[in-house]
Order: structure tokens, then sequence, then C-alpha cells
């Protein structure tokens, strides 16, 4: 197994219009492909590229912002590239079901703790998108939710687009969620869900 991490991202840096497909046979090295490096002796993780490695770069190649709406997000990997994102001044916004936010393994009290604003529905319907824009000019989309099951076992898939048309409208969906969850407009009696909300 390919283990240097010098030359780790040369082939696979720059974005292109793609659909990754998931399971994965073997989960990708997070430090190997996005981190300073990968120093396990005996590595469990795989060194070589799959979707998953793709998805850790197209995250943490976002300059600017990361609007990620995700029915739910269990995968502390994809956390912790969110909470560095989220350090290095992109702005990083999340929307997910309200309903998914304290199953086990749920990334996003972590996400509110560390000052990432996440705003859910409140409503019995789910908020079912799996979608992500990337500084407004780069969108995946598709079936895959932020969970190791959905990396590992599910057949699932994410399409990488750069279509300004496509993204547009996705980030306009956003926008519009975003503003329809702001807790300010829910009604008292669900504010106790929101209490350490950061302001945003
Ligand atoms: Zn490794």
């Amino acid at each position: 197994m390919c283990c240097d991490n010098a030359v780790r991202n040369n082939d696979q840096k720059q974005f292109v219009e793609e659909v990754l497909f998931f399971p994965d046979a073997q989960i990708a090295c997070k430090e190997f492909f996005v981190g300073d490096g990968c120093r396990r002796l005996n590595c469990r993780f795989t060194h070589e590229h799959n979707s998953l490695s793709r998805l850790y770069t197209f995250l943490a190649d976002a300059k600017q912002s990361l609007d990620v709406c995700v029915f739910v997000i269990c995968c502390a990997d994809l956390g912790d590239l969110l909470v560095t994102a989220h350090k290095n001044n992109v702005r990083v916004r999340v929307i997910c079901d309200d309903e998914q936010i304290d199953i086990t393994g749920s990334q996003i009290w972590r996400l509110r703790k560390e000052g990432i604003p996440v705003r859910t529905d409140n409503s019995s319907y789910l908020m079912h998108h799996k979608f992500v824009v990337i500084d407004g000019t780069h969108l995946l989309t598709g079936s895959f939710n932020w969970t190791r099951q959905a990396i590992s076992g599910n057949q699932e898939n994410l399409v990488a687009l750069r279509n300004m048309r496509i993204v547009s409208q996705f980030s306009s969906e956003f926008e519009k969620l975003w503003k329809e969850f702001d807790p300010k407009r829910y009604n008292e009696s669900s504010l106790h869900r929101y209490e350490d909300l950061p302001v945003s």
C-alpha cells in the first residue's frame, strides 16, 4: 500500500465533474489524504484513492464556504473536516433533519459546540436533502448521507457538479431553507432545542 504522503493528491487535486459511488471497499485514511500525513505504523484505513477520499478532498479544498444540507451527519471524519474548515475561516453552515440530531454518533452537537451554526426543520416531515454547495461554485448531491453505513455498506451515489445554473439553484434552495429554519421563527415551545445555537 502506498505510504508516500507527498504524492497523495497529485493526480486527484482538481475538481472534475464526476459521480462517486459507494460503498467503498475500505475506509479512506483522512490523515493521509487531507491531514498532515498518516503516521500510523500499520494503518487500518486505505491509502488508495476511493470515493470517500475524493469527498475528503472536495470538502478540504473549500476556500470560502461550505453549505451542507444533509439529512443525517454521523461520520466523525467528515465532521472533523467541517470543524477544520470552520477554524480556517471558511463559513460553514449546516442544515439537517431535526429527528436525526440526537441519534447515536450524531455530529450535530459537536459542530454547534465548535461554533458552527446548525439549523433543522421543525416538522414531522423529513429534511431529506443530501447536498453540499462548496464556495458557491461547486455542488455535491445524491443519495449519500454522512454515515459510516453509507460509506462502507450502502449502495449510494454522489454527483460532483460545477454547472453554475444547477449550482445556483441549489444555493438558492439552501438560502431559502436557512431562513425558513431560523430558530427565531419557531414558537416558544420548541426554543429549548436551540439554547446553545451559535449566533450566525
Ligand atoms: Zn493511514
